[in-house]
């Protein structure tokens, strides 16, 4: 395919297949590269086949998806001219904590339904041309004559995932499809894989934080509850300040673990509730594990009780999700430093905000660099031709 300049381009691949990895692919495809985004299925009933070590969960199916007060969602507008239907819609927001006035009064806002985003992308991508390589990137390694070599566990297409007929039975929920390894070499790679960009190139440590944040996740939203009633409207019920983003702040200076709870409350799905957030923010040592979910769930539960109790004790499952965080609050939008040809899309504070216009922006550097890439050895081709 023709790329930048006219030159056959190679692939551009991005790692991840949320609203990051998302955004990048369809911004670098409208610009006319080649790009292969890599990442495991991401619906988890589908990734669960294949076993606990790859799944295909994204911080982006359990957002709540706000666009922070004033951003007008015409980036996201613009997209979905471009792509169809995204899942952003104007929507009222709540803010529960100001007593009377919070009840009376609803303030413009709007959002984006991470399920439907995340139903959406695959087609969206697949209509602009991005080939989605389901596989798990387990390692990147700068290529000997340059660009990169990412070590992949490629998972086999939906088609191929029921066991063979003839194959020896047993237990059916023991048989996993087969998973094979493979190489797959790129000049230019985005990191757009949220928290797991860390395991990719682990010296972005230096700029990059994980938090974990739970909720509890309602499939049906029970109602009989103002609040519920609110989020069944398509209303976000929010507090003034998010916590969230202080602990975050204050991460490299913590000696021990921190939560908070910001008592809310978002649509999700077509019939669903988020009920949350908890975030916990570990000293920045490198620890990864993920938190202990019955602990966090009683943290959460317990954080909702100053709400409101019936809140605290609705019945639903409790999910939790690692999510990348630039820290100083800087987002890492661009070339990993001393790696050429690796780049960095993640760590943002409000993404749902502001990823539509950086994607576009990154896309344009990546874009502007092969071209710059291409013009000296045109310019010395020229001038060899000349000297003949
Ligand atoms: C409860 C909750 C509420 C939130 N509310 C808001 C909000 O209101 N507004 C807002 O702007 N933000 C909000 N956020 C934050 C926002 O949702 C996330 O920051 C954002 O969705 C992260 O997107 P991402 O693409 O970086 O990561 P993810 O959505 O986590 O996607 C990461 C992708 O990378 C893939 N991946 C990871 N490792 C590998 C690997 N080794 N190989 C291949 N693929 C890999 C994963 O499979 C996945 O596809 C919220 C988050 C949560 C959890």
């Amino acid at each position: 395919m023709a790329g930048p300049g006219g030159l056959a381009s190679d692939p551009v691949v991005v790692v991840g297949a949320g609203l990051t990895g998302g955004l990048i692919a369809l911004a670098l495809a409208r610009l006319g590269l080649t790009v292969i985004q890599v990442a495991p299925p991401s619906q988890e009933s589908d990734a669960s086949a294949f076993g606990a070590s790859v799944t295909g969960a994204t911080a982006t199916a359990l957002s709540y998806g706000s666009l922070s007060p004033g951003t007008t969602g015409r980036a996201w507008r613009n997209l979905e001219r471009l792509h169809g239907t995204l899942g952003w819609t104007a929507c009222g927001l709540k803010l529960h904590d100001r007593g009377w006035l919070g009840r009376r009064l609803t303030l413009p806002a709007s959002r984006v339904d991470g399920p439907t985003l995340m139903a959406a992308l695959p087609r969206a991508l697949a209509a602009a041309g991005v080939r989605q390589r389901p596989a798990l990137v387990q390692g990147l390694e700068a290529g000997a004559a340059g660009g990169w070599r990412l070590r992949l566990l490629d998972l086999p297409p939906t088609n191929q995932r029921q066991r063979p007929q003839g194959e020896p039975q047993g237990e059916p929920e023991r048989w996993k499809p087969p998973l094979a390894a493979s190489i797959l070499e790129a000049r230019q790679v985005v990191l757009a894989a949220g928290a797991g960009c860390l395991d990719l190139w682990p010296p972005l440590a230096r700029q990059l934080g994980i938090s974990w944040a739970g909720v509890l996740a309602l499939e049906t939203n029970p109602g009989n509850n103002p609040w519920l009633g609110q989020v069944a409207r398509g209303r976000l019920v929010l507090t003034q300040q998010e916590q969230r983003l202080g602990l975050e702040d204050q991460a490299g200076w913590l000696a021990e673990e921190r939560w908070i709870v910001d008592a809310s409350a978002a649509p999700w799905g077509p019939k669903g509730v988020l009920l949350g957030q908890i975030s916990l923010v570990r000293p920045l040592d490198g620890t990864r594990q993920a938190p202990d979910p019955a602990r966090m769930e009683e943290r959460l539960r317990q954080g909702l009780q100053g709400w409101d109790p019936q809140l605290a004790a609705l019945v639903g499952p409790y999910r939790q999700i690692p999510v990348a965080f630039g820290r100083q609050g800087r987002a890492l939008v661009g070339p990993v430093p001393g790696a050429p040809g690796l780049w960095s899309f993640t760590g943002f504070r409000s993404p749902f905000s502001t990823a539509p216009t950086q994607a576009a922006q990154l896309a344009q550097s990546l874009t502007a660099s092969l071209t710059n890439q291409v013009q000296p050895n045109r310019r010395r081709t020229k001038q060899t031709d000349q000297n003949k």
